[in-house]
C-alpha cells in the first residue's frame, strides 16, 4: 500500500476496492489534475490509456478518497478545538479578572470605613460581596481566591468591630436595618458582644 506525507506525518493512501481511480496505476496523476482544479473530462483526456472515465474520477473525488481530505479534516479539527480551547480560556481570566477587583473593592472599601467615609464605602461592599456570592463554584475550585475571600470578610467584620463604637447611633442603625435586608451581608455584620 502506497503512502504519501504532509509535514511530518506518513498517511497511508487509502484504497477502496470498488473504486477505478483507486486501483489504478494512473491515480497520482488524476489527484494531480483534481488538486489542481481540472474538471474530470479534462483529467480523462489527458491520460495515456482510456481505462478511466470522467465519471470514476468524479466519484473518486466526491466520496472524498482523495488522500488530502483526511489532513484537511484533522487540521480544522485542531482548528475548532483550539478555537474552543481559545474561548474557555478567555471566559475563565474575565471572570478571575471580576473576582480580583471585587477583592479590591471590599479591601478598599474597608481602609475607607476606617477612615470614616462610610456610607459610600457600604454600598461598594455589598456589590463586592454580592459579586463574590456568585461566583462561589469558581472560588471552590480554587484555594487561592476562596483565601482571598475569606480574608476580605473577615476584614470587613472586623473594620466594622472598630467603627462601631466611633459612629453616631443613628447611622450605626440605619446601617444595621440596610445589612439586615441581605442575607449575604448578614454574614459580615460582628456578632453582639
Ligand atoms: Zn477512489
Amino acid at each position: 500500500m502506497g503512502t504519501y506525507t504532509i509535514g511530518e506525518r506518513v498517511h497511508r493512501l487509502p484504497r477502496i476496492a470498488q473504486c477505478r481511480v483507486c486501483r489504478s496505476h494512473l491515480r497520482a496523476q488524476v489527484e494531480a489534475g483534481l488538486v489542481d482544479g481540472v474538471s474530470y473530462r479534462a483529467i480523462v483526456d489527458g491520460l495515456p490509456d482510456g481505462t478511466l472515465s470522467a465519471r470514476n474520477v468524479g466519484e473518486h473525488f466526491k466520496r472524498g478518497h482523495l488522500p488530502v481530505e483526511d489532513e484537511v479534516h484533522s487540521r480544522l479539527r485542531k482548528d475548532r478545538s483550539r478555537q474552543a480551547g481559545q474561548l474557555i480560556q478567555r471566559g475563565v481570566e474575565r471572570k478571575i479578572d471580576e473576582l480580583s477587583l471585587a477583592h479590591a473593592v471590599v479591601e478598599r472599601a474597608a481602609d475607607r470605613l476606617a477612615s470614616g467615609e462610610l456610607e459610600p464605602t457600604m454600598r461598594e461592599a455589598i456589590a463586592a460581596a454580592r459579586l463574590l456570592e456568585r461566583y462561589d463554584r469558581v472560588r471552590s475550585e480554587r484555594d487561592d481566591l476562596r483565601r482571598g475571600r475569606d480574608d476580605a470578610q473577615r476584614a470587613l467584620s472586623g473594620i466594622l468591630s472598630l467603627a462601631k463604637p466611633l459612629m453616631a447611633v443613628e447611622s450605626w442603625s440605619r446601617l444595621g436595618r440596610q445589612v439586615e435586608e441581605d442575607a449575604v451581608l448578614r454574614a459580615f455584620w460582628p456578632s453582639p458582644t
